[in-house]
């Protein structure tokens, strides 16, 4: 490896650091609620920020409130090897989704710092701004405009259930930069994070080699009926929803289990209108996830599903619309990124297995634009965007040092 390659990361100061940022919006069951552009997002920006500035950094914040802590190279113009991740959560969420990608990279600029490495790229890491999609929907919402995937413009008009927007948010809480939100040269690009599924635990592995990302539809679905009273209307003369609904729902789980074991399906959410105990509901929207890894499986998951809707609308004469939110293609990511982060752990010598990612994240938008990939640790119990995650500390110390020496690897 490199001369560099017995710097290991600061545990302790990393874990400390993670409960630090736990505090913030922290919950009574021991998690956190930060969503995108609160004032306690603000805090925890600003939280990030003073660290990363007593580590020498100088911070730049984009249109998007993405921020960007960047340490300068011998060769300032060259690309930036580039780290990051996300400090918003759930409204019920835990205390390492994004916050230790983000955290790890700070224990990476901190280690450089006290150690006078001086890197030949320039080394950033980035907070980008409301990847859970919790207040503001779409998910990864600062990669996404940064990457090109959503227009500055919609993302500002975005709103969140009281009606504020993005843009006005981004404001108030001091994040509305003037970098443009769009890609400099970026030579690599790697975000660690919990696994947020039970595979590695499961296979006793500390870093999984993240080769990349499932793709994913998102769909709103609206079920039309006629409302009616509960009591005096026969059940054959009805045009409810809700028994439309059900053999959908059915079909969406049967799609999982038919791909499996990567398939899913998840029922997120159901609304009625007007949700009244002693009326047929006039309408029903029903938001459904569906995922694999495989491009041509999930469109054939996507086909078999709009197939079902029109069969199950028109025996139960219900209206509908199937309306696609959100689409996340399959990633595959840069063979020359997972070849760094293999050379790492194999040098560290850290127990570890190639896996694939369940869930979306802001690398799927950063692998748009510059090699990318990403590194994996354990979380108890596979448990995420739930109060009890949790981590342990050997673990996040792994991925941390890895996260260091792949770096480290790519900056030269
Ligand atoms: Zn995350």
């Amino acid at each position: 490896m490199n001369d560099n390659s017995t710097l290991r990361i600061n545990q302790q100061r990393l874990w400390d650091s993670l409960m630090q940022m736990a505090e913030i919006g922290a919950t009574n069951k021991g998690g956190c609620n930060r969503q995108a552009l609160t004032t306690l997002d603000k805090q925890a920006r600003d939280l990030f920020v003073r660290h990363a500035q007593q580590a020498n950094c100088d911070i730049l914040i984009d249109e998007i409130g993405n921020i960007f802590a960047r340490r300068p190279g011998k060769n300032n113009q060259s690309p930036a090897v580039i780290t990051g991740s996300h400090l918003d959560t759930q409204p019920t969420g835990g205390k390492f989704d994004g916050v230790y990608g983000v955290l790890a990279g700070l224990e990476v600029l901190r280690v450089l710092d006290e150690n006078n490495i001086e890197t030949q790229h320039p080394i950033e890491v980035v907070v980008w701004m409301n990847e859970e999609g919790a207040r503001f929907s779409p998910a990864c919402m600062g990669s996404g405009v940064w990457s090109g995937n959503m227009t500055l413009h919609d993302a500002y008009q975005t709103r969140d259930k009281e009606g504020l927007s993005v843009g006005d948010e981004l404001e108030r809480i001091g994040y509305k930069g003037t970098l443009p939100a769009t890609p400099r040269p970026i030579k690599a690009a790697f975000e660690a994070h919990i696994e947020q599924g039970p595979i590695l635990e499961k296979q006793q592995k500390q870093i999984g080699i993240v080769t990349g990302i499932q793709g994913l539809r998102w769909y709103e679905l609206t079920l039309g009926g006629v409302p009616c009273h509960a009591g005096p209307t026969p059940m054959e003369d009805r045009k409810d929803p809700v028994q439309a609904m059900l053999p959908i729902l059915q079909y969406c789980y049967q799609l999982a289990a038919d791909n499996g074991p990567w398939g899913r399906a998840t029922i997120g959410d159901i609304k009625t209108l007007q949700g009244s105990p002693n009326t047929v509901p006039e309408s029903l929207t029903i938001n459904i996830d569906l995922r694999h890894p495989d491009a041509d499986v999930i469109s054939e998951m996507a086909r078999k599903l709009a197939l079902k809707v029109t069969q199950c609308c028109q025996q139960y004469d219900v209206t509908y619309q199937l309306k696609e939110t959100w689409r996340m293609e399959v990633t595959n990511f840069s063979p020359l990124c997972v070849d760094a982060v293999t050379t790492a752990v194999n040098a560290l010598g850290y127990p570890h297995m190639n896996i694939v990612s369940g869930a979306g994240h802001d690398s799927l938008y950063v692998a748009q634009q510059a090699p990318t990939s990403m590194i994996f640790v354990p979380c108890e119990g596979g448990l995420s965007h739930n109060e009890a995650e949790n981590a342990a500390s050997d673990d996040l110390a792994a991925g941390a040092n890895v996260l260091l020496q792949a770096m480290l690897l790519q900056e030269n």
